[in-house]
């Protein structure tokens, strides 16, 4: 059941007489299915339940949306993040879809209207939150309704074995029994075996079919770089964008949220701070001004993600590095979900692991610090790795490539290796010289020859190995310290300041027993292409850049007018599409990607007029 014409209030009809793939263009605006949703809606047509595992960006939203127009009723969306519920609604409204939420944020008046259209039968979906689902009173309503199907998002809440274990999610598990007949799909982008087991069994679907879509997202390119001079380099990395492109950059702690957040806005960057610790009033200004593109950088703790569903989000920026693997996969997975070219940029310290050790070990459950030392080991092995990051990634998922992906800095940059021998044996030498007791800044000092009050007062430019050093920058040392440290000949005892210790096996480089290959610093996420200023989604084929930035413009101050996020009214895509086919008629408008019929009504002309000026 769907509004056939514009937003007029009308009939409401299952669409018995179309195509889903009809369907796909008329409302969704898109031209073909993603991996495994043709089959999904399919099958969940015909009537089935099913399990869906898919990527942050994967199009699970589909797999339910587009059978709740074909099936008749009303589908009931089951959601715990609010936020979300909003913005998925408005995104079906802008496509001409009935669609509504019930919640907490809703006033007394605006829930008796949703309740009054359900009853009346005028929604093709409807989003609640489980608590309210479950009520018996609620339940009792939705049994003399419609309903199309049940739809359960961010399934894996219902399990304990999960990371985001919700207790309002156990009771879905009686919906199975009390609506027999009924599909009920279960959709989860984060799910190891285990997991998925418990989801399917506690949900009453273990007979269903899984869908499994697989975990690469090959539109992100995976970059890490060494943490020497953060926020240069952070600079470095958003100057090097294109400025219409907006991002996310994480950090560990607040304090640093603000601090990296400042020194942007100093930089004359447009970004806001977000994290636990400000007023609702501000995170919610925050999320919106992000979704509206009014604001370009959100620098934020993990807290900023979860409720958020913008799909052109062009990279993601880990200024320190996550925990575990998990965290950091579903952080990088909120760039690039409409599918075009996205970054994922991670600074890389080695302070940083020490320090989230530290953390990990001052636990008190022994088996929780295992496991989490075991992750963050998983973690910086992925920082540190010298073979395709994404063969790295993906084989922490259990899911093994064939060949290296050429989208990640390492396959793109492999790095050079070379005979590091002799500066081994130098920062070998000095550290042992200088007495086994000072930290890496100091030992540098000497290698290069500085003239400090410490090297004066320890009498160090006395020694043999004062300024043997000055042919490599500080940079460069720092390097081969790092990638000493990394292989196991040198140490930083944290009892005592980090001072640097020799191992045992340091002795077989400095008698030259064995020749010690090296990689070359790398402090640029990229060197080997420079040039990728231009949008990510200026990519697609010959894009009018001037009237593709023209458009954006206009999108905004659409999305400012009628208060929804900006991908609402048209995703990057869809502006680059347009840039590029100029289209003057109203049939040439509806071949652009994402134009459905009722987009075609609603921005159609605005649009229209904007390209013929452009
Ligand atoms: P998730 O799996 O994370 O819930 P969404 O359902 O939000 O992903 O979809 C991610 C993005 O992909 C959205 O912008 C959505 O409109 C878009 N999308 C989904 N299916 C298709 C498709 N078949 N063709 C083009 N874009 C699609
Ligand atoms: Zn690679």
């Amino acid at each position: 059941m769907l509004l056939t014409k514009g937003f007029a209030e009308g009939t409401t009809l299952a669409l018995r007489n179309t195509t889903i793939t009809q369907t796909l263009a008329q409302i969704f605006g898109y031209h073909e299915f993603r991996p495994h949703q043709c089959e999904i809606v399919e099958h969940v047509i015909a009537g089935g339940d099913a399990f869906v595992l898919m990527p942050t960006g994967g199009g699970k939203s589909l797999c339910y949306q587009l059978p709740a127009l074909h099936r008749d009723g009303v589908a009931i969306v089951v959601s715990p993040l609010i936020s979300l519920m909003k913005d998925q609604v408005d995104a079906l409204r802008a496509n001409g879809v009935q669609a509504a939420c019930l919640n907490s944020s809703l006033s007394a008046q605006e829930s008796s209207a949703v309740m009054a259209d359900l009853r009346a039968g005028r929604l093709d979906l409807i989003y609640v939150a489980p608590e309210r689902l479950m009520l018996e009173g609620f339940l009792d309503f939705v049994r003399t309704l419609d309903v199309a199907l049940f739809a359960i998002d961010e399934a894996h809440c219902v399990s304990q074995w999960g990371h985001d274990f919700r207790p309002e999610y156990v009771r879905l598990g009686e919906l199975r029994g009390l609506f027999p007949g009924i599909p009920l799909l279960a959709l989860t982008a984060t799910a190891d075996d285990q997991t998925r087991e418990d989801v399917r069994i506690r949900l009453g679907i273990g007979h269903a079919p899984v869908f499994t879509a697989g975990f690469d997202r090959p539109n992100i390119r995976y970059l890490v770089a060494d943490k020497r001079t953060p926020a240069a380099q952070l600079t470095a990395f958003l100057n090097g964008r294109p400025s219409g492109d907006s991002g996310i950059v994480y950090c560990l702690s607040r304090k640093r949220v603000e601090e990296v957040a400042g020194k942007l806005r100093k930089a004359g960057v447009a970004a806001s701070a977000y994290h636990a610790g400000l007023p609702a009033k501000e995170r919610t200004r925050v999320q919106d001004a992000f979704l509206r593109d009014e604001v370009r950088v959100v620098v934020a703790t993990v807290a900023f993600g979860m409720g958020i569903d913008k799909p052109d989000v062009r990279f993601v920026v880990h200024y320190d590095m996550p925990k575990n693997i998990e965290g950091y996969y579903q952080e990088t997975g909120r760039a690039g979900r409409d599918g075009l070219p996205a970054e994922a940029f991670m600074l890389f310290g080695l302070q940083d692991a020490m320090t989230a050790r530290m953390l990990i070990e001052n636990g008190h459950n022994a088996e929780q610090i295992r496991i989490e030392l075991h992750k963050l080991q998983a973690m910086v092995g992925f920082a540190e790795a010298t073979t395709c990051r994404r063969r790295v990634l993906l084989g922490y998922f259990g899911e093994r490539m064939e060949e290296d992906c050429g989208n990640c800095d390492v396959c793109l940059n492999p790095p050079e290796l070379y005979d590091a021998t002799i500066d081994a044996q130098k920062v070998l030498s000095a550290v042992l010289r200088t007495g086994q007791r000072f930290g890496i800044g100091h030992v540098i000092d000497v290698l290069k020859g500085a003239d400090t009050e410490k090297i004066r007062q320890w009498g160090h430019h006395q020694l043999s190995v004062y300024r043997i050093g000055e042919g490599l920058s500080r940079d460069e040392w720092t390097s081969v310290f790092r990638q000493l440290i990394h292989r196991g000949y040198l140490r930083q005892d944290i009892a005592a300041y980090s001072a640097l210790k020799l191992e045992a096996s340091a002795n077989s480089i400095l008698t030259g027993e064995i020749v010690l290959m090296l990689a070359r610093p790398r402090i640029a996420p990229r060197k080997a292409e420079k040039k990728a200023r231009r949008s990510s989604a200026l990519a697609l084929s010959d894009v009018d850049e001037g009237l593709f930035e023209r458009l954006r413009d206009l999108r905004r101050e659409i999305a400012a007018e009628q208060q929804v996020p900006a991908y609402v009214v048209f995703g990057d895509k869809s502006l680059a599409d347009m840039a590029s086919r100029k289209p003057s008629t109203r049939e040439e408008f509806l071949e652009v990607h994402g134009v459905g019929e009722a987009k075609l009504e609603r921005y159609g002309e605005v649009f229209l007029d904007a390209i013929a000026e452009g």
